[in-house]
């Protein structure tokens, strides 16, 4: 057996490692690379194998920098199965074809941009329809269920408690007389991520292939977390405002979502309106809904007791949740004067409709912003954590 590492190695994006065994290839991950426009659109188009040549792919988890080049393989060749868990396999099928979207805006801004300078325009690194076709190459698969990978090479995931589905892959290698477990992490959670079950230890490995991104961080308690969000909630109610939450659209919005039910029925917080505005996060909310057999104890207790919808629906009687893909729907909040949750995106308020919510109350002292995410340097959800009074850029 022979490993290459292809990416991840020094920075944190682009994973993909391949395992020559037995004359197979099987790549794990195939994630997408980011970075400067141009270097990571070259470092995405030119992989480093021949595409046609990988005889299985094995995926640990639907991030993007674990899966988002995907859709590059599969248009450069590749045939065969994508290996991983079905709710893997769900949140795949929108973040891929929201990762083309993305890929086919920029390349038509570009090219207008290319038109006016007389640049030659990049094409897209992949299409709606590239993301499309390469979907029907995943094979969903529970957990705990060992199956065949290539010639000699069966897998096994195992629960790694970082986002809905993740994966630690266990692949046992037959090499003639020699056995080999070799273990990869993918991104492993810590205990207690809302919702999700905790990471499983893994035993008897042989090899070990990790990645490692936040390693230097504690996180705090689930109790503290939750308290403090009952708190900022009570004190913004009690003045009649508003909570805004810039949320990234898979995992963190379905957080706070069911953050909010469990603090609703407990009475906690009084029962208000809550919104989630993103047709990607109501998406992905759909497909956390229709996983359950990834929820831990204390969502599947929430989950029985909450009506026909379970934790993320809106027909218990107890909580109060609206779901806005349509754009006149998510304008007409604007218009809402009692204390209410809105929980939009992007993440980092970088674009998405989390901006017009930022814009309508941000200026209103009795409203929140609520950070609950990761915010990256030289983005505005970066200035709003650090109190900045005014774009940088009007400074002098
Ligand atoms: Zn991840």
């Amino acid at each position: 057996m022979r490993i290459e590492f292809l990416g991840a190695a020094r920075n944190v994006t682009g994973s993909r490692h391949l395992i020559h065994v037995n004359g197979s290839k099987v790549l794990l991950e195939c994630g997408m690379f980011h970075g400067h426009r141009f270097e990571a659109y070259e470092r995405n188009k030119n992989l480093p194998f021949d595409a046609r040549e990988i005889d299985a792919v094995v995926l640990s988890h639907a991030h993007i920098d674990h899966s988002g080049n995907l859709p590059t393989l599969h248009a450069q060749g590749f045939n065969n199965n994508i290996y991983c868990t079905s709710a893997t396999r769900d949140l795949c099928s929108i973040m891929l074809r929201d990762s083309a979207h993305i890929q086919e805006r920029d390349a038509e801004y570009l090219r207008k941009k290319a038109a006016k300078t007389g640049q030659q325009p990049l094409e897209p690194l992949y299409t709606m329809s590239d993301a499309e076709k390469v979907m029907r190459h995943f094979v969903g698969l529970g957990y705990h269920r060992r199956f065949w990978v290539a010639e000699g090479v069966e897998g096994t995931f195992y629960d790694a408690g970082h986002i809905l589905g993740s994966a630690v892959v266990v692949l046992e290698i037959r090499e003639g007389e020699n056995r080999t477990r070799l273990a990869f992490t993918g991104d492993l959670g810590h205990r207690n991520v809302p919702i999700l079950r905790d990471p499983e230890p893994v035993e008897k490995i042989d090899v070990l292939i990790t990645e490692s991104t936040y390693g230097d961080r504690v996180h705090d308690p689930v109790e503290q977390i939750e308290a403090e969000f009952a708190d900022v909630v009570n004190r913004t109610v009690s003045r009649r405002g508003k909570i805004i939450v810039p949320a990234f659209s898979v995992g963190r919005t379905q957080h706070v979502v069911y953050l909010l039910h469990r603090l609703t029925v407990s009475g906690k917080i009084p029962r208000i309106p809550v919104f989630v505005d993103s047709p990607l996060s109501v998406n992905a909310t759909e497909v956390f809904q229709t996983h359950e057999e990834c929820y831990d104890a204390e969502a599947r207790r929430l989950d029985r007791i909450a009506g026909p919808d379970g934790i993320f629906g809106n027909n218990s009687g107890s909580y109060d949740i609206e779901y806005i893909r349509d754009v006149e729907e998510s304008k007409k909040l604007n218009g809402r004067k009692d204390p209410c949750v809105i929980i939009s995106s992007s993440g980092m308020c970088e674009v998405g409709r989390i901006l017009h919510h930022l814009k309508n109350n941000i200026e209103d002292d009795r409203n929140t912003v609520m950070v609950v995410g990761f915010m990256a340097e030289n983005t505005l959800g970066k200035r709003l954590v650090e109190h900045e009074r005014r774009s940088a850029k009007n400074m002098t």
